[in-house]
């Protein structure tokens, strides 16, 4: 859309059924889903149309039975190379595999395709554009204040409106404190991740390698994961609150492997990913947040493709069947994300909290049931820890089968109070309490 076309549509069309913020995977694929089903829709981007698509990301979708559930699937061209699943190495450890279909995406040309389906389905785009504050008024918000350069600040007024804008989640932040969805996120809840695209030979892996090593990356882990044509995504990811010099962490790393020896990098990048759990509450009236804005990202892994398009698929649902935008009519995307993808992220936030901070041989020995196994991972990230590797655990000694058994209890309590998630509003507020309770239990023995 050329600069004179979209002042016309900031002129002529101030009002949409829904405005959403944020053109990266979530707001598009919602933008998409909710024009489909007929309502009017704008999305609003602050990078210019050429820049759409473009993130610093590791590229890989975990492709598992909740994409296939919903039937979302990428199209080969933008697929370079489909993977196996994870191989996760832990120092001293053999390794483990954890089984999945991986696909490496080509992730600017898959942003972009994602950008012109919602574009195929009538969406108004406001590219360049910033969004800078919701409009608020008797409790709800009606809408969101746009400005571009050089052009003076607009209301786009909406019934609905969504914070799809990523981790800096920007127009939830600025509403009211005492609203639900305004949980407080610190900097200890993100990690800041260097990641580089390098050209190297040898790299048929059929697999993507995770690290997770305390003296090289502390509180965090390191990808390797191969691309198509001798492409390598390679990257660290640390809690913000950990100071490391991440390329130098990066480096030192690769340095250690013969494959990158002479390899060249193609292209090198910083980005900030949700490293805790998601949102306990991702609506209001006239409000919704998905994808990295409602930090549903697995934690530990930093993986946010699929839960973006998870969420934006059940919000788009939820809101094309409301018949108000209100709290209580948009209520069902909180239960439906939280009791599915949400009940495991819990899990993998509780589990990643508590071995964060286990020093390199604790983690051996909670580990070493594991090694050299090979695992399913949507079983392992729901962890169906069963009686053989409990009783395996209990041989190799009392204080490793404490180590499991207390972990797995955490595990347990976290996994029972959300699938208690309220179905109604009225009941959230003491079931939020229990939930605090819990995240303030991990956190004060992890940091
Ligand atoms: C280095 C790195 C590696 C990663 N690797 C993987 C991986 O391998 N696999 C995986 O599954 N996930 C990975 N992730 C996470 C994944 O990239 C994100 O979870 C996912 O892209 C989130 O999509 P989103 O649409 O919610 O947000 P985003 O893609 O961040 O989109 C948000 C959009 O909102 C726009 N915006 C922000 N503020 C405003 C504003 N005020 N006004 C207008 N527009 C605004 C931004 O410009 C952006 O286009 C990685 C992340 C990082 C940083």
């Amino acid at each position: 859309m050329d600069r004179a076309a979209s002042r016309w549509v900031l002129v002529m069309v101030p009002k949409f059924d829904v405005a959403i913020v944020g053109a990266g995977v979530a707001g598009c694929l919602m933008a998409a889903g909710l024009a489909k089903k007929g309502l009017s829709v704008c999305l609003i981007e602050r990078k210019p149309i050429s820049k759409i698509g473009v993130k610093v990301c590791g590229d890989a979708l975990i492709a598992d039975s909740k994409l296939k559930e919903i039937g979302f699937q990428p199209p080969k061209g933008y697929v370079e190379r489909e993977l196996y699943g994870f191989k996760v190495y832990v120092p001293g450890l053999d390794v483990i595999t954890l089984k999945a279909k991986v696909l490496l995406l080509d992730r600017e040309g898959f942003g972009r395709w994602l950008f012109e389906r919602a574009l195929d389905q009538g969406v108004t785009p406001f590219e360049s554009t910033i969004a800078i504050n919701p409009i608020i008024s008797d409790g709800w918000v009606k809408g969101v204040k746009v400005k571009r350069l050089n052009e003076p600040p607009l209301t786009i007024n909406s019934g609905l409106t969504v914070d799809a804008s990523g981790v800096a989640s920007f127009l939830r932040r600025k509403l009211p404190r005492e609203w639900w969805v305004s949980e407080e996120v610190t900097r200890y809840d993100l990690a800041l991740c260097y990641r580089e695209i390098r050209l190297a030979e040898g790299f048929d892996d059929d697999y993507c390698s995770i690290y997770y090593d305390q003296a090289i990356s502390p509180m965090g882990y390191l990808w390797i994961f191969p691309k198509s044509k001798g492409k390598v995504n390679v990257g660290v990811g640390l809690r913000m609150n950990v100071k490391a010099p991440l390329r130098e962490v990066l480096h030192h790393h690769l340095a250690c492997d013969p494959r990158f020896n002479s390899s060249r990098i193609l292209h090198a990048g910083w980005g900030v990913v949700p490293a805790r759990h998601p949102l306990k509450c991702f609506t209001s009236n006239g409000f919704m947040v998905i994808g990295d804005a409602a930090y549903q990202a697995t934690c530990g892994l930093g993986e946010g493709l699929r839960p973006s398009i998870v969420s934006a698929y059940l919000a788009a649902q939820e809101a094309a069947e409301a018949a108000y935008y209100g709290l209580e009519d948009l209520w069902g995307y909180n239960v439906k994300y939280l009791k599915t993808l949400g009940l495991a992220q819990v899990q993998s936030a509780a589990f990643t909290y508590y071995f964060e901070r286990l020093s390199d041989e604790r983690r051996n020995k909670l580990l070493s049931n594991f090694a050299e196994g090979s695992f399913n991972l949507e079983a392992f990230l729901n962890f169906k820890i069963d009686a053989k590797i409990l009783a395996h655990s209990a041989k190799l000694g009392l204080q490793q089968f404490k180590e499991l058994i207390g972990e797995w209890r955490l595990v347990r309590e976290v996994k029972s109070i959300y699938t208690a998630y309220p179905e109604a509003s009225k009941n959230y507020p003491e079931w939020s309490l229990r939930a605090d309770n819990f995240w303030s239990k991990i956190k004060a023995s992890t940091y």
